[in-house]
Protein backbone atom coordinates (compact mmCIF):
# COMPACT_ATOMS: atom_id res chain seq x y z
CA UNK A 1 0.00 0.00 0.00
CA UNK A 2 1.58 3.82 -0.75
CA UNK A 3 1.94 6.04 1.64
CA UNK A 4 -1.11 8.24 0.76
CA UNK A 5 -3.32 5.05 0.77
CA UNK A 6 -2.39 3.95 4.52
CA UNK A 7 -3.22 7.52 5.58
CA UNK A 8 -6.77 7.51 4.33
CA UNK A 9 -7.26 4.10 5.76
CA UNK A 10 -5.89 5.39 9.54
CA UNK A 11 -8.39 8.33 8.77
CA UNK A 12 -11.47 6.61 7.57
CA UNK A 13 -11.18 3.91 10.79
CA UNK A 14 -10.90 7.37 12.96
CA UNK A 15 -14.17 8.51 11.22
CA UNK A 16 -16.09 4.74 11.93
CA UNK A 17 -14.64 4.22 15.22
CA UNK A 18 -16.09 8.41 16.35
CA UNK A 19 -19.32 7.58 14.39
CA UNK A 20 -19.65 4.41 16.28
CA UNK A 21 -19.02 6.15 19.60
CA UNK A 22 -21.82 8.66 18.89
CA UNK A 23 -24.41 5.76 17.54
CA UNK A 24 -23.97 6.78 14.23
CA UNK A 25 -23.71 5.11 10.90
CA UNK A 26 -20.47 6.08 9.19
CA UNK A 27 -22.28 6.39 5.92
CA UNK A 28 -23.55 9.20 7.01
CA UNK A 29 -20.36 10.95 7.12
CA UNK A 30 -18.55 12.45 3.51
CA UNK A 31 -14.92 12.89 3.97
CA UNK A 32 -13.68 15.57 1.54
CA UNK A 33 -10.26 15.69 1.26
CA UNK A 34 -8.89 19.26 1.59
CA UNK A 35 -6.31 19.06 -1.28
CA UNK A 36 -4.64 22.95 -1.36
CA UNK A 37 -1.32 22.44 -2.21
CA UNK A 38 -0.81 19.16 -3.31
CA UNK A 39 -0.43 18.47 -6.57
CA UNK A 40 -3.25 16.79 -9.40
CA UNK A 41 -0.91 13.84 -8.79
CA UNK A 42 -1.12 13.55 -5.38
CA UNK A 43 -5.29 14.01 -5.51
CA UNK A 44 -5.09 11.25 -8.15
CA UNK A 45 -3.59 9.18 -6.23
CA UNK A 46 -5.83 9.88 -3.64
CA UNK A 47 -8.77 9.38 -5.51
CA UNK A 48 -7.58 6.13 -7.11
CA UNK A 49 -7.63 4.80 -3.30
CA UNK A 50 -11.12 5.59 -3.13
CA UNK A 51 -11.86 9.25 -2.18
CA UNK A 52 -13.99 11.35 -4.79
CA UNK A 53 -14.90 14.81 -2.56
CA UNK A 54 -12.14 17.50 -2.86
CA UNK A 55 -11.92 20.62 -1.40
CA UNK A 56 -9.81 23.51 -3.25
CA UNK A 57 -9.20 26.75 -1.11
CA UNK A 58 -7.50 29.21 -4.30
CA UNK A 59 -9.63 29.31 -7.52
CA UNK A 60 -5.91 30.34 -9.33
CA UNK A 61 -4.78 27.21 -7.79
CA UNK A 62 -7.31 25.03 -8.22
CA UNK A 63 -8.15 25.87 -12.13
CA UNK A 64 -4.80 23.88 -13.45
CA UNK A 65 -6.03 20.97 -11.55
CA UNK A 66 -9.25 21.01 -13.22
CA UNK A 67 -7.32 20.69 -16.46
CA UNK A 68 -5.51 18.00 -15.72
CA UNK A 69 -8.04 15.73 -13.94
CA UNK A 70 -10.83 16.62 -15.90
CA UNK A 71 -10.75 12.58 -16.71
CA UNK A 72 -11.47 11.66 -13.29
CA UNK A 73 -15.17 12.08 -11.54
CA UNK A 74 -14.16 14.30 -8.84
CA UNK A 75 -17.12 16.45 -6.74
CA UNK A 76 -15.31 19.43 -6.36
CA UNK A 77 -15.83 21.44 -3.34
CA UNK A 78 -14.93 25.23 -2.84
CA UNK A 79 -13.93 25.88 0.81
CA UNK A 80 -11.88 29.49 0.73
CA UNK A 81 -13.14 33.06 1.10
CA UNK A 82 -15.37 34.33 -1.73
CA UNK A 83 -15.11 37.02 -4.15
CA UNK A 84 -17.37 39.18 -6.12
CA UNK A 85 -15.03 38.46 -9.55
CA UNK A 86 -14.08 34.96 -8.93
CA UNK A 87 -18.25 33.62 -8.32
CA UNK A 88 -18.52 33.31 -12.07
CA UNK A 89 -15.46 31.04 -12.40
CA UNK A 90 -16.68 29.06 -9.22
CA UNK A 91 -20.24 28.44 -10.30
CA UNK A 92 -18.98 26.96 -13.20
CA UNK A 93 -16.49 24.94 -12.02
CA UNK A 94 -17.18 23.73 -8.65
CA UNK A 95 -20.25 21.52 -7.27
CA UNK A 96 -20.73 22.59 -3.70
CA UNK A 97 -19.49 26.10 -2.05
CA UNK A 98 -19.19 26.42 1.72
CA UNK A 99 -18.06 29.86 2.58
CA UNK A 100 -21.35 31.72 1.47
CA UNK A 101 -22.07 34.58 4.02
CA UNK A 102 -23.13 37.34 1.85
CA UNK A 103 -26.82 37.60 0.17
CA UNK A 104 -24.75 39.49 -3.02
CA UNK A 105 -22.80 36.47 -3.66
CA UNK A 106 -24.95 33.98 -3.71
CA UNK A 107 -27.21 35.78 -5.64
CA UNK A 108 -24.15 36.04 -8.33
CA UNK A 109 -23.47 32.32 -7.58
CA UNK A 110 -27.24 31.47 -8.60
CA UNK A 111 -27.28 33.55 -11.57
CA UNK A 112 -23.83 32.43 -13.14
CA UNK A 113 -24.70 28.29 -12.61
CA UNK A 114 -25.30 26.86 -15.81
CA UNK A 115 -28.47 25.81 -16.58
CA UNK A 116 -27.38 22.92 -18.01
CA UNK A 117 -25.75 21.79 -14.86
CA UNK A 118 -27.45 21.01 -11.50
CA UNK A 119 -27.77 23.39 -9.08
CA UNK A 120 -24.99 24.67 -6.68
CA UNK A 121 -24.67 23.25 -3.70
CA UNK A 122 -24.16 25.99 -0.87
CA UNK A 123 -23.63 26.13 2.96
CA UNK A 124 -23.39 29.20 5.04
CA UNK A 125 -20.32 29.62 6.71
CA UNK A 126 -21.32 30.98 10.56
CA UNK A 127 -18.82 33.11 12.54
CA UNK A 128 -19.45 31.53 15.66
CA UNK A 129 -16.96 33.36 17.78
CA UNK A 130 -16.94 37.08 15.85
CA UNK A 131 -13.24 36.25 14.99
CA UNK A 132 -12.71 39.82 12.82
CA UNK A 133 -9.73 37.44 10.87
CA UNK A 134 -12.63 34.94 9.68
CA UNK A 135 -14.97 35.42 7.03
CA UNK A 136 -18.67 33.79 8.21
CA UNK A 137 -22.21 35.26 9.31
CA UNK A 138 -23.04 35.90 12.90
CA UNK A 139 -25.04 33.76 14.65
CA UNK A 140 -27.64 36.32 15.13
CA UNK A 141 -27.72 37.80 11.49
CA UNK A 142 -28.41 33.68 9.72
CA UNK A 143 -31.68 33.54 10.17
CA UNK A 144 -32.44 36.42 8.27
CA UNK A 145 -29.46 36.06 5.26
CA UNK A 146 -31.40 32.13 4.90
CA UNK A 147 -34.82 34.07 4.10
CA UNK A 148 -33.39 36.26 1.62
CA UNK A 149 -31.35 33.76 -0.39
CA UNK A 150 -34.06 30.33 -0.52
CA UNK A 151 -35.84 32.03 -3.18
CA UNK A 152 -32.49 31.76 -5.56
CA UNK A 153 -33.61 29.62 -8.55
CA UNK A 154 -30.26 27.72 -9.24
CA UNK A 155 -28.94 27.00 -5.71
CA UNK A 156 -29.53 24.05 -3.84
CA UNK A 157 -29.30 25.58 0.17
CA UNK A 158 -27.85 22.22 2.00
CA UNK A 159 -26.52 23.48 5.85
CA UNK A 160 -24.16 25.07 7.36
CA UNK A 161 -20.30 25.65 7.74
CA UNK A 162 -18.17 26.45 10.37
CA UNK A 163 -14.01 26.79 11.13
CA UNK A 164 -14.37 27.14 14.82
CA UNK A 165 -11.60 28.59 17.31
CA UNK A 166 -9.29 26.03 18.99
CA UNK A 167 -9.88 26.39 22.40
CA UNK A 168 -7.52 26.16 25.02
CA UNK A 169 -6.67 23.22 27.20
CA UNK A 170 -9.18 22.39 29.84
CA UNK A 171 -11.93 24.36 27.93
CA UNK A 172 -14.41 21.86 26.34
CA UNK A 173 -13.60 21.32 22.72
CA UNK A 174 -17.41 20.33 21.51
CA UNK A 175 -19.25 23.47 22.84
CA UNK A 176 -18.62 25.45 19.28
CA UNK A 177 -20.05 22.18 17.10
CA UNK A 178 -22.96 21.79 19.41
CA UNK A 179 -23.69 25.61 18.92
CA UNK A 180 -23.55 25.21 14.77
CA UNK A 181 -25.66 22.13 15.58
CA UNK A 182 -27.88 23.90 17.59
CA UNK A 183 -28.36 26.42 14.61
CA UNK A 184 -28.41 23.76 11.96
CA UNK A 185 -31.74 22.37 13.31
CA UNK A 186 -33.00 25.50 14.13
CA UNK A 187 -32.98 26.57 10.71
CA UNK A 188 -34.33 23.36 9.01
CA UNK A 189 -37.48 24.32 8.81
CA UNK A 190 -36.57 27.72 6.91
CA UNK A 191 -33.48 25.23 4.75
CA UNK A 192 -36.20 23.26 3.54
CA UNK A 193 -35.78 19.55 1.42
CA UNK A 194 -32.27 19.66 0.99
CA UNK A 195 -31.14 20.86 4.27
CA UNK A 196 -28.68 17.42 5.51
CA UNK A 197 -25.44 19.04 5.79
CA UNK A 198 -23.43 19.99 8.22
CA UNK A 199 -19.91 20.86 7.60
CA UNK A 200 -17.40 20.80 10.75
CA UNK A 201 -14.47 19.01 11.73
CA UNK A 202 -10.79 19.46 10.27
CA UNK A 203 -7.36 16.54 11.16
CA UNK A 204 -6.93 18.26 14.62
CA UNK A 205 -10.78 17.49 15.75
CA UNK A 206 -12.83 15.98 13.17
CA UNK A 207 -13.71 12.94 15.77
CA UNK A 208 -15.45 16.01 18.16
CA UNK A 209 -17.27 17.57 15.28
CA UNK A 210 -18.50 13.98 14.17
CA UNK A 211 -19.75 13.59 17.78
CA UNK A 212 -21.78 16.63 17.97
CA UNK A 213 -23.58 15.79 14.39
CA UNK A 214 -21.01 16.53 11.69
CA UNK A 215 -22.27 15.03 7.98
CA UNK A 216 -19.19 15.99 6.24
CA UNK A 217 -15.46 16.70 7.62
CA UNK A 218 -12.94 18.09 5.56
CA UNK A 219 -9.19 16.81 6.07
CA UNK A 220 -6.02 17.93 5.12
CA UNK A 221 -3.17 17.08 6.73
CA UNK A 222 -3.73 13.62 8.12
CA UNK A 223 -4.53 12.31 4.69
CA UNK A 224 -1.64 14.43 2.47
CA UNK A 225 1.01 15.02 5.44
CA UNK A 226 2.22 18.99 6.49
CA UNK A 227 0.52 21.61 3.95
CA UNK A 228 3.70 22.54 2.11
CA UNK A 229 3.40 26.57 1.48
C1 LIG B 1 -7.15 23.90 5.02
C2 LIG B 1 -8.56 23.70 5.43
C3 LIG B 1 -9.02 22.48 5.98
C4 LIG B 1 -8.12 21.30 6.26
O1 LIG B 1 -7.29 21.54 7.34
P1 LIG B 1 -6.37 20.36 7.98
O2 LIG B 1 -6.06 20.86 9.32
O3 LIG B 1 -5.18 20.25 7.09
O4 LIG B 1 -7.17 19.13 7.98
C5 LIG B 1 -10.37 22.37 6.26
N1 LIG B 1 -11.24 23.38 6.06
C6 LIG B 1 -10.84 24.56 5.55
C7 LIG B 1 -11.83 25.63 5.34
C8 LIG B 1 -9.49 24.76 5.23
O5 LIG B 1 -9.11 25.95 4.75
Amino acid sequence: MDQISKQLSVVTARVRAAAAGAGRDASDIRLIAVSKTRTATEIRSLYKAGVHDFGENYLQETAPKLEVLADLDICWHFIGALQSNKTRAIANHFDWVHTVHRKKIAQRLSDARPTEQAPLNLLIQVNLDAEPQKAGIAPEALAELLHAVIPLPRVRWRGLMAIPKPVGPGSDAGKPFGQLRALFDECRSVGGEHWDTLSMGMSADFEIAISHGATLVRIGTALFGPRRS
